[in-house]
């Protein structure tokens, strides 16, 4: 059997638009460094808005960075997203990481 991942069957992605890049694939800047260069993104189903930046990709309060919500892509649940919307918080993780117990 393959691989199997929290999130794995039940959960189904499909490509939407990356609005870092408007679905343009790059920026003025180079290839887009959200969607790497696709102009989509993978997002999890059904699809919503990150409520972050309400599917700007960009932080409200600071326009040139990107939000931390998805990292840039606009949406709820992006997949592979740096920052996950929903998940272990950063002190989780660092627990983690530190294996303590
Ligand atoms: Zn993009
Ligand atoms: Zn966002």
């Amino acid at each position: 059997m393959g691989i199997t991942t929290s999130e794995g069957s039940g959960i189904n992605y499909e490509p939407e638009t990356c609005a870092w890049c408007g679905g343009r694939r790059g920026t003025t800047e180079g290839p887009c460094r959200v969607c790497g260069g696709k102009g989509a993104v993978l997002v999890r189903q059904p699809a919503r808005v990150c409520p972050d930046c309400r599917c700007t990709g960009r932080r409200l309060e600071a326009p040139t960075e990107a939000c931390t919500g998805c990292g840039g892509a606009g949406w709820d649940g992006v997949r592979g997203a740096r920052l996950p919307a929903r998940g272990p918080s950063i002190r989780e993780l660092f627990e983690k990481f530190r294996g303590g117990r």
